[in-house]
């Protein structure tokens, strides 16, 4: 399915990743750390600009390898592949489809190098699954703009150089064109950090709250055009959804190799390999990995074409544009599910063994199911697939009705 380059992008990677990135990753859990080292020699690799074109500072790549990435930095951590998810997923994305030559030029080589790191702000306290329930606004005076209000819940946010915010233009039409996205720079004035949560998973990256208080942000500086904040947040969140399932299906196969090891390779449980239901949830882990390893590739290559069609700004097809959506809730919703699935069976599997504090299975415990909440929850991914198949959409903006 991947070409023969794309899979010397995983070897490499893969090996990078093991050497480089792996050793530390338990030390940066315990300590609730972000591992700005780590995203260093990511950067030094190119690994953060991957999908920016080449004249921007990138890399040239495109959605599978990302999820590629995505899935090599799941096998061995999700905190990371979420930083950097966000980053490259929810903050990179919508600026290469959406923004300026002017912003591209501004902020992709300083995002691609590394230099600085980007998140995307849209929850708020009312508004997690209900994303039209925004109440952060955002009122013109002048040549600025003036944000109030407050986000929750922002991957990165606490490090964030750049944020992706979507703030009220018009009140009076939530849901149809009254969202704007703004690319905020931490340091404009008025723009703050609240609070950064202590999460019992995926501790090395950081969640936060942004605040912003009579926040002054350029109109040079609204993402796409002003109404387009929900599209702009929805198409991020299809990219977003179809490189957290491969996050996720890098740790289901994490948790089905451990359990293979566990079950070969120790001499004092010999006997365990020779026990059928052991044997049974083996095969149900490999059958469900092989299923979701097949659509989040399919997906991401989907992704891959129909970002492509955005870019060059062609007319696409409302249904079409369902079908990607409905196909990426799919996928976020399947192998989160398959993930969590496998490392309860691992755990099983290795009883007691695996609980110890430090081990990898223990924190994949913890952090596997935090996929099934974030980027909408799992709920809100049947209701978009159910919506989409059943014909009950109002509007392709509405993420619930
Ligand atoms: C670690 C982490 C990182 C995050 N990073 C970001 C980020 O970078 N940027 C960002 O903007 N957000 C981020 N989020 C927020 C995340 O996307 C939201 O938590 C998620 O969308 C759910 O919203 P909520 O927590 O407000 O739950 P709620 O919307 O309050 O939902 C509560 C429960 O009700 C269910 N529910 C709600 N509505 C319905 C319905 N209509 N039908 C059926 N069930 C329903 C939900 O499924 C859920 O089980 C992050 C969250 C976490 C945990």
């Amino acid at each position: 399915m991947l070409s023969s380059k794309q899979e010397e992008f995983r070897r490499q990677t893969r090996n990078f990743i093991i050497r480089e990135i792996a050793p530390s990753i338990v030390d940066y859990d315990l300590k609730e750390e972000f591992p700005l080292d780590n995203l260093n020699k990511l950067s030094n690799q190119g690994l953060m600009g991957l999908q920016v074109p080449i004249k921007y500072g990138g890399m040239g790549l495109g959605e599978v390898e990302c999820g590629i990435l995505l899935e090599e930095l799941g096998r061995i951590c999700s905190a990371h592949a979420t930083i950097v998810g966000a980053h490259l997923g929810l903050c990179i994305g919508p600026i290469l489809l959406f923004a300026s030559e002017a912003q591209k030029n501004k902020y992709l080589p300083r995002l691609s190098s590394g230099e600085i790191i980007g998140g995307f702000a849209l929850t708020e306290l009312a508004a997690g699954s209900d994303v039209k329930n925004i109440h952060t606004s955002a009122k013109k005076v002048g040549s600025d703009f003036v944000l109030n209000g407050s986000k929750i819940f922002c991957t990165n946010g606490d490090r964030a150089n750049l944020v992706i915010v979507f703030a009220l233009t018009n009140k009076s039409h939530r849901s149809d064109r009254g969202i704007t996205a703004f690319l905020v720079e931490h340091g404009m004035p008025g723009f703050t950090v609240g609070k950064v949560e202590s999460k019992t998973g995926i501790r090395a990256s950081t969640t936060a709250e942004l605040v912003f208080d009579n926040c002054v942000v350029p109109e040079e500086n609204i993402l796409g055009r002003p109404g387009m904040g929900l599209m702009i947040a929805l198409t991020a969140l299809d990219g977003g959804r179809a490189g957290l399932a491969a996050g996720a299906l890098g740790v289901a196969e994490q948790a089905l190799d451990q359990s293979i090891d566990f079950m070969t390779n120790d001499k004092a449980q010999s006997s365990i390999v020779n026990r059928q239901s052991l044997q049974g949830m083996i095969a149900d882990m490999a059958m469900e990995i092989f299923a979701a390893r097949l659509m989040t590739y399919n997906t991401l290559q989907e992704v891959h074409e129909y970002f492509k069609r955005l870019a060059r700004k062609e007319n696409i097809l409302r249904d079409s544009r369902h079908h990607v959506s409905r196909n990426c809730s799919i996928v976020k919703a399947y192998v989160s599910e398959v993930a969590s699935r496998a490392v309860r069976k691992a755990l099983e599997i290795q009883a007691v063994e695996g609980l110890e504090v430090g081990q990898p299975l223990e924190r994949y415990f913890r952090d596997s199911s935090i996929a099934e909440i974030y980027e909408g929850t799992n709920e809100i991914q049947r209701l978009i697939i159910a919506r989409d198949l059943l014909g009950l959409h109002s509007d392709k903006n509405d993420e619930e009705e």
